[in-house]
């Protein structure tokens, strides 16, 4: 592989022996990375409101979630783990302030550092683990006894530490038995936003409503449409992430696969990859970013319009009566 990729004997929780970690944000990465870090023998404080949801369960995990200032006034090294957009002002209110000199920031996510929403100081190390999966695989693996495959990078070394203690946090939260590949806050940030953007999330969702739309409006039943543009999905990717393209196509018919060199090329033709093309630009050049943040100061406006709009679509109406027929997929109404 091109990349330099470690594991478990690459470095040592050693690195963070008589330091105390900060977690702030006990959501999905939160409380993954403050239980795995503190079974790993990591001495961890939470912040959290205490009466929230995610709150209740740090306390029924055994932790005493305080404000952020005191969390940071206490730690070596600050895990923020709370969203995105929310990050900044909490930095700017109660986690900058606080910062001890020689502390480690560090993200799961490397937007708010590679955009320069959040600016840490010249006296701290900048470092990133960002797991490649959500908050429940990295605790449900740990427990297991394995681990989720992280991206690791150091953007800021000023304590000259920076790799070592950005080592112990992978290894701690069981991303070393897995495997932890190199990388940089620019690199993780922007093919992070790309493929959730133009594949996994954007592209997908419109695939899916763009196909169904095509044959209701050719008069076939919404049920067939769903059964053949989103829940035959399931079986595809499964095929995918197990082998690679090459399985699903040895796994399907010979007409599905024939179907898929003859059409696939025709719907993702070389304009749409010229427009994926100009997406990354827009990610690259702070556009992306921009929107989003500026979408959030107007208290997500646009957002929220665009979330009401897509969430009676007549594949959701569908969806949700045939969902309800197969218990065994544990149906989930939201
Ligand atoms: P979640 O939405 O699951 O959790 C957010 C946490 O932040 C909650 O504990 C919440 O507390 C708290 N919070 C939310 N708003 C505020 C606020 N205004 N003030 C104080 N606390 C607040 O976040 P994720 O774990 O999904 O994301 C955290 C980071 O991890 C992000 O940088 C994300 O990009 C990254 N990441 C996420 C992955 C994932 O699978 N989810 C995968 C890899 C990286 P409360 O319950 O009190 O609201
Ligand atoms: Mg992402």
């Amino acid at each position: 592989m091109a990349i330099e990729t470690l594991y478990d004997k690459d470095g040592s929780i050693n690195a963070l022996q008589g330091k105390t970690v900060a977690v702030i944000g006990y959501g999905s990465q939160g409380h993954a990375h403050a239980q795995n870090l503190r079974d790993s023998g990591v001495s961890v404080i939470v912040s959290n409101r205490r009466e929230s949801a995610n709150g209740k369960l740090a306390i029924e995990h055994g932790f005493d979630p305080m404000p952020v200032g005191d969390a940071v006034a206490q730690a070596d090294l600050i895990l923020i783990t709370l969203p995105d957009e929310v990050q900044p002002s909490v930095y700017a209110d109660a986690i900058g302030p606080n910062l001890k000199p020689g502390a480690a920031m560090g993200a799961t996510h490397g937007f708010n550092i590679h955009f320069k929403t959040i600016t840490p100081p010249d006296n701290v190390d900048v470092i990133m683990v960002a797991p490649k999966g959500p908050g429940h695989t990295v605790r449900s693996e740990f427990e297991r006894g394995g681990g989720v495959p992280c991206l690791l990078a150091v953007e800021q070394d000023a304590s000259g530490q920076g790799f070592d203690v950005a080592m112990a946090w992978a290894i701690g939260v069981g991303g070393g038995r897995a495997g932890v590949l190199r990388t940089t806050f620019k690199d993780e940030c922007e093919t992070d936003l790309f493929g959730e953007q133009t594949v996994l999330c954007g592209g997908l969702s419109e695939l899916i409503k763009t196909g169904f739309e095509v044959l209701t409006e050719a008069g076939y039943p919404p049920e067939l449409a769903y059964f053949e543009v989103c829940h035959e999905l399931q079986l595809i990717i499964n095929l995918i992430v197990r082998g690679g393209l090459n399985y699903m196509r040895y796994s399907i018919s010979n007409t599905a696969e024939f179907g898929d060199y003859y059409t696939g090329p025709k719907i993702i033709d070389a304009e749409a990859k010229k427009r994926m093309q100009q997406v990354l630009a827009d990610i690259q050049d702070g556009k992306y970013a921009e929107a989003f943040r500026g979408d959030y100061a107007k208290g997500f406006e646009w957002f929220k319009k665009q979330r009401e709009a897509d969430h009676n679509h007549p594949v959701e109406q569908v969806g949700k009566e045939l969902r309800a027929m197969m218990p065994w997929l544990k149906p989930v109404v939201v």
